[in-house]
């Protein structure tokens, strides 16, 4: 019975699967009234085709499987983000609007000491905004968006780590304006004592391709759009040495209270609640130490709070009879969902902020 009524469920309740193939998005045409959504980074962006490989000299020499690999698993389509989407953060969005994105859209103005940074380092704990950021920087400059992390980099792309790193970087110049999001830099430049000689062959060998790669993005042409994005949560413990690289060095913090109690009204946005300003105030202030992503776990455990009273009775209601999300049931959901960030992580990130990072 439970089964049957997964349909009903919808907004924070359940999301429908987001896909790479945009064919698997397209929505429902028979209802004249819907206007179909096209995103202008499905349709700007085609596949690299095989003349492409052949005469392109960025890829030629790459393996198509791997490229397609590539355009499968780490091109993503990221649906429209708008700044307005991103809650809080009002100095790291300034920096990055003033600094990249305007840049990355204009790229002429922007030469000689102007020029803007093509490397840059999101550090934060996470569930904080990071990727979604490089998101909306993809969003707004119409690119090619590719994210991957470390741990991907390494498990599941086992003996072709170096090859996919290089052929990463050729793809995104040549489908530019790009934007590579790196998840988890510090796994792959973390202080190690393999610098020292010792260690494991690999990593340093998947290590300096990298760092060749990323020496590339800062020297090529200006007119170049390329955009390295690298985040982490541990900023620490990346090599210092390799710092200098990311020119701009971006913290992107917990939500403060004013920023907690606008993504819980963001949240609740759609859906049918029966709490007062005085009660979103109060979420804001029960909600210290979580982060947007916490939030939005605290927002889904209390939307399910009035469907699961109900859930042997759904298939004699309609969706209009679910009582609304209130007050009483996000009382419930802080009990169950704690924050994921800790009181020394905070510290370590707070202090390496003041020590490295740039202030707006
Ligand atoms: P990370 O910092 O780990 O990259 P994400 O950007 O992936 O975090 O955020 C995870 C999810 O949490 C987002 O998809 C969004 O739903 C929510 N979220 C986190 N921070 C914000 C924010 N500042 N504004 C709006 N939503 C946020």
């Amino acid at each position: 019975q439970f089964q049957q009524n997964i349909p009903r469920f919808h907004g924070l309740k359940k999301s429908a699967p987001v896909s790479n193939n945009p064919s698997q998005n397209q929505q429902d045409d028979s209802n004249p009234l819907r206007k179909k959504f096209v995103n202008p980074v499905i349709t700007e962006k085609k596949p690299v085709t095989n003349s492409e490989i052949e005469v392109d000299p960025l890829l030629k020499g790459f393996d198509k499987a791997i490229l397609e690999r590539i355009e499968r698993e780490i091109v993503s389509n990221p649906s429209e983000v708008t700044w307005n989407d991103i809650i809080g953060l009002d100095a790291a969005k300034q920096v990055i609007n003033e600094s990249i994105t305007i840049a990355m859209n204009h790229p002429e103005f922007f030469t000689g000491l102007r020029a803007a940074p093509k490397a840059i380092l999101f550090f934060g704990p996470p569930g904080t905004g990071k990727t979604l950021i490089g998101k909306c920087i993809a969003s707004s400059c119409s690119a090619t968006f590719m994210s991957i992390s470390a741990s991907s980099l390494t498990s599941k792309w086992i003996g072709e780590s170096e090859a996919l790193v290089r052929a990463m970087f050729s793809y995104a110049r040549l489908k530019q304006p790009s934007v590579i999001f790196f998840d988890e830099i510090d796994s792959l430049l973390e202080k190690r004592d393999s610098d020292s000689g010792g260690g494991n062959e690999t990593y340093n060998r998947i290590k300096t391709e990298f760092l060749v790669q990323l020496d590339g993005v800062s020297a090529v042409s200006k007119n170049d759009r390329v955009l390295f994005i690298a985040a982490t949560n541990l900023p620490h413990k990346i090599d210092e040495a390799i710092l200098r690289r990311f020119s701009k060095r971006i913290f992107v913090p917990l939500p403060v209270e004013a920023a907690r109690v606008a993504l819980f009204k963001n949240l609740l946005a759609n859906e049918k609640h029966r709490l007062s300003e005085e009660q979103f105030e109060k979420l804001g202030e029960m909600s210290e130490g979580y982060s947007g992503s916490d939030i939005t776990q605290v927002c889904k455990e209390a939307a399910m709070k009035p469907l699961r009273k109900i859930s042997n009775v759904l298939s004699e209601i309609s969706v209009d009879q679910i009582p609304p999300i209130s007050f009483k049931h996000f009382i419930k959901a802080f009990r169950d969902i704690k924050p994921s960030v800790s009181a020394e992580t905070i510290k370590v990130l707070d202090d390496w902020n003041s020590k490295y990072g740039f202030s707006a």
